[in-house]
């Protein structure tokens, strides 16, 4: 049994997660992305404020303890949810992390969206998810690409994140 022994070394014991978000993209909505406001003539659609990498970082954090995904967590039928920041979702995502006495390594994220260019904007995303996370700016990537003006994501009709991170459980 190489991998618990492997895994579970000096007490510390990892987990890895994965989330993938994806919502439309329509005119007369604000862009959230990474919890920062993004000038844009369009903005993601959802029942939250459809930060879609913040979504994605939910999902990874759950999908690393196994406790489910987003929508079981914050229901899109639940008016409480409706128009939320999602800066409000991770805060409570990661108090699900800790009550599991687990705390994040680092994040990797990358978001797909063909306009506009967020790479001026990142180290604000950067910072405002390190705020939340309790983890350093340097433990948070955000990547950013197009897809070529292939597909709906080409077309500017939505976009997607995607997200890993990395826990690791607090020694006893
Ligand atoms: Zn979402």
């Amino acid at each position: 049994m190489r991998d618990a022994f492997f895994f579970k070394n000096n007490g510390m014991s990892y987990r890895i997660g994965f989330g993938i978000d994806f919502h439309r993209l329509s005119a007369g909505r604000k862009l959230w992305l990474g919890g920062i406001n993004i000038p844009h003539h369009k903005g993601a659609v959802g029942h939250s404020d459809a930060d879609v990498l913040l979504h994605a970082i939910c999902d990874a954090l759950l999908g690393a303890l196994n406790l489910g995904d987003i929508g079981i967590h914050f229901p899109d039928t639940d008016p409480a949810y409706k128009d939320i920041d999602s800066k409000i979702l991770l805060k409570k995502t990661y108090a699900l992390i800790r009550e599991k006495k687990y705390e994040i390594v680092n994040i990797d994220s990358t978001i797909c969206l063909e306009t506009p260019k967020i790479k001026n904007y990142t180290d604000d995303m950067r910072q405002a998810i390190s705020n939340i996370l309790n983890i350093q700016k340097d433990d948070i990537s955000i990547k950013a690409t197009t897809a070529e003006k292939m597909g709906f994501i080409g077309r500017e009709e939505g976009l997607v994140a995607y997200a890993t991170v990395l826990l690791e459980k607090n020694k006893e």
